[in-house]
């Protein structure tokens, strides 16, 4: 659906014939003394020193038009990682297919060592429609890992199983907030099962890491061991600058950590993020209509005043008070609310003053170059 899609047409990423790079030992030396393999996606053999275009394909729409979900695979001519890069499995939440345009134009990805699959925008239906969800009502992510025979979405969940995840070593997966909500820039983590994802997740240095439980039925929870990231940022249908340019360099300092690519000139002075091992969301008393008082990223201590609702003469007015303490890394961004709507989602700590901290921190690298930028 891209109009720069190339068909399956490899191209040379570097000056030299892919053949006379390949033989060259790699970093690892995993592959010393003979030539890399090339990597097979779709059908398509990506040779080292290559990208390519690949369009995978899927049921078509019942106007007869065919679908295809487009794949950008650079296959590097040294060994190493292969890491896959997916956005929009939630068809509406697209700040992730800007991350992945801006990573695909990096010009030192054509000194990758090892390969990155980068797949835009995976739920094309809903992308194409606006919508979180399959034409089916079906949720992507609650249909991993999907199958061959099954609904719609256990399909397409498939092709991306075995086509890609299948083929690679790590993951990131990116996301945004549900319609109508905003999530402050953080990484989800599951560190009872993966406890050596902290390192990879604070090499990629979001403010918040947010240990939680994988859900049945989402990407994460099928990737199994494999190592994965989940990026959650900004709100669906929205662009969001902040979210996308943490979001860009979160995985290429991942790719760094990774050897994929070489080292940065300068130090990088990444702040360490701040490890929350809980969160809860604080919901509407009764419904009305809504106005906040703290914005995204604030720091909440048990019992202040989050919000407060009333009807719209002004009257029957509640606050919606905070039982815990923490870092409020999601919000509702609609002030039409319902009783018993989730509205603030609050990351918990018996002491705010290092998450504190770390939102400081990340706001000084991201916010201060975004204003100079601007003027
Ligand atoms: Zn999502």
């Amino acid at each position: 659906m891209n109009e720069d899609d190339k068909g399956h047409t490899p191209e040379a990423a570097g000056n030299e014939p892919a053949e006379n790079q390949a033989s060259r030992s790699g970093r690892s030396g995993r592959t010393a003394g003979r030539a890399r393999e090339p990597i097979v996606i779709g059908g398509v053999s990506v040779h080292p020193g290559q990208r390519c275009y690949v369009d995978l394909p899927l049921p078509p729409l019942y106007t007869h038009t065919s679908v295809a979900m487009p794949v950008h695979v650079i296959h590097g001519k040294q060994p190493g990682p292969v890491l896959f890069v997916t956005a929009a499995i939630h068809g509406d939440e697209i700040n992730g297919i800007e991350i992945i345009r801006r990573l695909l134009a990096t010009k030192s990805l054509s000194r990758l060592a090892g390969t990155l699959i980068a797949v835009p925008v995976v739920n094309v239906y809903g992308f194409v429609s606006q919508s979180r969800y399959l034409p089916d009502r079906r949720d992507l992510n609650r249909s991993f890992p999907g199958s061959e025979q099954g609904s719609m979405a256990a399909r397409l969940a498939d092709t991306l199983m075995s086509e890609i995840v299948a083929k690679c070593t790590h993951g990131i997966d990116l996301h945004t907030a549900a319609e109508g909500r905003a999530n402050l820039p953080q990484i989800r983590v599951d560190l009872d099962a993966h406890p050596d994802l902290l390192e990879l997740a604070e090499a990629f240095a979001p403010p918040i890491l947010l240990d939680s439980h994988t859900r049945d039925g989402t990407l994460r929870s099928a990737a199994g061991s494999l190592p994965l990231l989940l990026y959650e940022a900004g709100e669906a249908l929205r662009f969001d600058e902040l979210a996308i340019r943490a979001g860009l360099k979160g995985v290429l300092r991942v790719m760094r950590h990774l050897n994929m690519l070489p080292a940065n000139k300068g130090v990088d002075k990444k702040s360490k993020p701040w490890l929350a091992n809980n969160s809860v969301w604080m919901r509407a008393p009764q419904s009305g209509i809504l106005r906040s008082r703290i914005p995204l990223g604030g720091i909440v201590e048990e019992g202040v005043v989050l919000g407060y609702i009333s009807d719209p003469f002004g009257e029957a007015e509640q606050a919606v008070v905070s039982d815990v303490s923490g870092v409020l890394i999601g919000i509702t961004k609609l002030p039409l609310v319902h009783e018993g709507e989730a509205l603030y989602h609050v990351a918990t700590t018996a002491s705010t003053k290092s998450a504190a901290r770390a939102v400081d921190e990340f706001r000084l690298e991201y916010e201060q170059p975004l204003i100079k930028r601007l003027k």
